[in-house]
């Protein structure tokens, strides 16, 4: 480290995710805004990657978090449960959707992905179902970068040089209404259409081999905030129930609260199998994910082998518990979700005023604090840009220039999705802000 306000590629011996251009190194949060250590602060718009739901430094979460350190900070949990873990599995099994009824912990969105997998392979092999193997999911969607979320995973610029280590995965269209839905159809048909796809693919693989459908119940980092239309959650829900074939919605990004309900698929009026969480669950304050269960996934192992043959080391992390604990009673407490809603919707009218005729907009669309906007080198073709242009990359530099953290993406191999900017403010913002 060279300079105490930035570091250089040069000097550091962390292996930082750019190669080849340094940071600036941040030292203090305070709210909506988090401290540079020459002293610039940024606004920040995008919550890092959707996280940070109330801001930094919270001073309800940090004297929780306290507490609990100076209590216990961890126990093995294949010696020890802890009363604050145990806390936050009520509080979560108590605002989950009907049926949910177990709470699996674990460090974040990645793990939660692999764990709902492998819960869903185990289920069939407990059921007497073992010839189910195969998962079906969708293309332009993100679960994360481990090998089993990275397959299902969607993302063909994050899988394209470990295609060869990933287990073979069915993709079928996301709902991507600006780009999909065709002139003469209304969005319900739109979405009738895509669970006719998912259909085929079930029929060619044989419904009786199928273990899940994975799918990001508002899509997030790969194609820039997907919102699905009318029904097609409730279809797609009919459809696997025909086959016995589960359901496991990925809401790490899109859920707890980011949406303007406490999960995303309340607003869809589904309930999944599986229900993946992590982000906004801490809100950046510890490493922290989860996957709710439902109940006769947890009946099937409780009759079967009594074992959920999975595990990390700092699942249930004590001070970690803690701090999703606090984070969730101040959401409750404070009635954030209401003003998720009323803040989404002052952020959105902003967004069309402001942006809507950009000749370089394509779309805008979003729920919640929780928005995308596209970015098109022409409006009426809806010419995506060069991605060796990489304006993501150069967008989010300048915001930053600016002074506000926007979490841009783009430039994916196969012409699969453009450039984007992902908004994702926290819930304490003020209207100004
Ligand atoms: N699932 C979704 C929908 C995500 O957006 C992400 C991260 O962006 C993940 C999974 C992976 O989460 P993590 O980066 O915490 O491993």
């Amino acid at each position: 480290m060279n300079t105490l306000t930035h570091v250089s590629q040069e000097d550091t011996h962390i292996l930082h995710r750019q190669l080849r251009s340094g940071l600036p190194l941040a030292v203090g949060g305070e709210g909506a805004w988090l401290i540079g250590a020459d002293g610039k602060r940024y606004l920040d718009g995008s919550g890092g990657a959707a996280v940070s739901c109330l801001g930094h430094a919270h001073p309800d979460v940090l004297a929780a978090m306290h507490a609990q350190i100076d209590r216990l900070a961890y126990a093995h949990t294949s010696f020890f449960s802890t009363e604050v873990a145990e806390q936050l599995a009520d509080q979560l099994v108590a605002t989950a959707p009907e049926g949910m009824s177990h709470v699996y912990f674990v460090s974040g969105g990645s793990e939660a992905v692999e764990a709902a997998l492998k819960m869903a392979r185990q289920y069939f092999v407990e059921i007497g179902q073992p010839q189910r193997q195969h998962f079906i999911a969708r293309r332009q969607s993100y679960h994360g970068n481990t090998l089993g979320a990275l397959a299902v995973g969607g993302n063909a610029w994050r899988r394209a040089q470990f295609q060869p280590l990933l287990i073979d995965v069915t993709h079928v269209a996301p709902c991507y209404p600006y780009r999909d839905q065709a002139p003469t159809e209304t969005p319900e048909q739109y979405g009738q259409r895509l669970v006719g796809e998912l259909s085929q693919a079930i029929d060619q693989l044989g419904g009786e081999n199928v273990i899940a459908f994975v799918a990001e119940t508002v899509g997030g980092a790969t194609a820039g905030v997907l919102t699905p239309v009318p029904g097609y959650f409730k279809a797609v829900r009919e459809l696997c129930d025909r086959h016995g074939i589960l359901l496991i919605l990925d809401e790490v990004m899109c859920g707890m609260g980011r949406t303007g309900t406490l999960h995303a698929c309340e607003a869809e009026g589904v309930v999944p199998d599986l229900l993946t969480i992590a982000k906004g669950l801490g809100g950046g304050y510890q490493p922290i994910g989860a996957v709710l269960a439902h109940h006769r996934l947890v009946d099937a192992f409780r009759q079967g082998s009594g074992l959920f043959q999975h595990g990390h080391t700092y699942l249930g992390h004590a001070v970690a518990c803690a701090a999703a604990l606090a984070v969730q009673q101040v959401i409750a407490r404070d009635g954030l979700l209401d003003r998720v809603q009323v803040l989404g919707s002052y952020l959105e009218q902003r967004l069309r005023a402001e942006l809507g005729q950009h000749p370089h907009v394509g779309d805008i669309r979003g729920r919640g604090l929780f928005w995308g906007v596209e970015l098109v080198a022409d409006r009426d073709t809806k010419q995506w840009f060069d991605p060796a242009r990489k304006l993501h990359a150069k967008l989010k530099a300048d915001a930053m220039a600016r002074g506000i953290l926007v979490y841009p993406m783009g430039g994916t191999v196969d012409g699969q999705a453009g450039d984007h900017v992902l908004l994702a403010p926290p819930f304490i913002c003020s209207e100004a802000e």
